[in-house]
């Protein structure tokens, strides 16, 4: 009898542990890798692959110290943290700006803001300047774009080299899911963008393709309340959101997986600035320049599995992406960027050889006016230097400085301790805000009351 009892309850502890642990598999929907051992050789030969598609996932708002490969405590993004543990992370990266059409013009140009043009409400990219989507196009990949916010809309210059750039219609949102931001002005959620992204996959898997993914859903609060783990104040809210937006960008991971694509796809993720939680005063974002608005992520994943995950320690910027992703793929670069490849520190950090010396200075730009059509420019620049970032202010000519070796969320300025370094910094400041465009400024965009509406809808005061 006892053998019988103590069987049923091997039995039945058995069952509650496999429970638990399908519980677990399913709370954090952790996919079966189906790639190979790759390393610094498969990375070299990637330029010569004629197979090889891009998925490129821009996570609007991202911040990259709430991710937990990034550190972060929390558990907040177990796809993206498996895209980085056998893939490449860079860890220290700087976005060139907090607002997204001022930040999306720089990382698709490789151009620091004030040499795009695009600092301000009405401005747009140049047709003349040469995009990604254009280099792969001619390259023969089918170019495919998904997007849900208004500020990188066709009319702003972004769709040049897509073939199709696709708003999605709003599909069904699942009755747990929820729209903190009740001003909310994107309707549906990422989900309706990974459909469409699936949609896509399924018509053109047999071609080559690029196929960059906008999610907004960061942005926009948007979280499973059936499945969140962090709380009610803002800043948990935020990281729901996270944890929402990477479990919906891992059943597109388990759909490129089915389709048997994943070893010939490159992933990279990115995003195009921060958010602040009272760090310097301010909610939000698209007003000035501090670290927790303009530090993001920057991971690859390779067709195949790093042995471990790699680490690039350098500062790198948004400039620096599509240097770097053409020259993986060994096509020809963009024209004249601000940034550049950061093919060889990342060849380094794979071989475990010291970093070569490079460049680790970094800027980052808001016009502090740009929504206010009748007022003056008010740019603020953060200029970034090893460890040392200094914020400038153009109009007021007033600055702080920061150690961000020990001082990594900018609190304490130590300008009048470093007067040295101040004075230089801010001299680099004041050259970078003497740029001229790189091209000839578009005519302004004229925007519809209707623009107009949703753009605010998205929390922005634009007038
Ligand atoms: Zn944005």
């Amino acid at each position: 009898m006892w053998s019988r009892l103590f069987a049923s309850r091997s039995f039945y502890l058995v069952a509650a542990v496999s429970m638990i642990a399908a519980a677990i598999a399913l709370q954090f929907e952790v996919r079966e890798d189906p790639r190979a051992l790759g390393g610094a050789e498969q990375i070299e030969r990637l330029r010569e692959r004629e197979d090889l598609n891009l998925l490129f996932v821009l996570i609007d708002t991202l911040r990259a110290d709430r991710l937990s490969c990034y550190g972060y405590e929390r558990a907040t993004s177990p796809n993206i943290d498996a895209l980085a543990t056998e893939g490449v992370r860079f860890a220290h990266q700087t976005s060139q700006s907090s607002w997204t059409k001022c930040s999306m013009a720089s990382l698709w140009t490789g151009l620091y803001p004030v040499s795009t043009g695009v600092t301000r409400s009405p401005q747009s990219v140049s047709l003349e300047a040469h995009m990604p989507a254009e280099i792969l196009r001619d390259a023969g990949f089918r170019t495919f774009a998904i997007w849900r916010n208004g500020w990188i809309s066709p009319s702003f210059g972004f769709s040049q080299g897509f073939e199709v750039y696709h708003s999605p219609r709003a599909g069904r949102v699942p009755p747990a899911v929820h729209r903190e931001k009740p001003t909310g002005g994107v309707s549906g959620t990422d989900q309706d963008t990974v459909n469409s992204a699936i949609e896509f996959l399924r018509s053109h898997e047999d071609e080559r393709w690029f196929l960059y993914l906008h999610l907004m859903d960061v942005h926009q609060y948007v979280y499973d309340k059936d499945t969140a783990l962090f709380g009610t104040s803002y800043s948990d809210i935020y990281d729901n959101s996270i944890r929402w937006v990477d479990r919906v960008l891992g059943s597109l991971l388990r759909d490129i997986d089915a389709r048997g694509l994943r070893d010939k796809t490159l992933i990279v993720l990115a995003a195009d600035h921060g958010e602040a939680f009272g760090e310097h005063g301010r909610e939000g974002h698209a007003r000035d320049v501090y670290g927790e608005v303009t530090t993001t992520p920057f991971i690859l994943s390779f067709p195949f599995r790093l042995k471990e995950s790699v680490v690039v320690e350098g500062a790198t910027e948004n400039v620096d992406l599509w240097p770097t992703l053409l020259d993986l793929l060994g096509l020809p670069g963009l024209e004249a960027p601000d940034g550049r490849s950061r093919l060889p520190e990342l060849m380094a950090a794979v071989r475990g050889e010291p970093a070569p010396p490079s460049d680790t200075s970094n800027f980052a730009y808001i016009d502090q006016s740009w929504g206010r059509s009748k007022q003056a420019p008010r740019p603020m620049v953060a200029v970034g230097d090893g460890r040392y970032r200094l914020l400038h202010r153009a109009v007021s000519g007033r600055g702080e400085l920061y150690d961000r070796s020990v001082d990594a969320l900018e609190a304490v300025d130590i300008s009048e301790e470093e007067p040295e370094i101040f004075a230089r910094l801010t001299e680099r400041a004041r050259d970078y805000l003497d740029r001229t465009p790189a091209w000839e400024v578009s005519p302004d965009v004229e925007l519809g009351e209707s623009e107009l509406e949703q753009l605010r809808a998205l929390g922005y005061d634009v007038q």
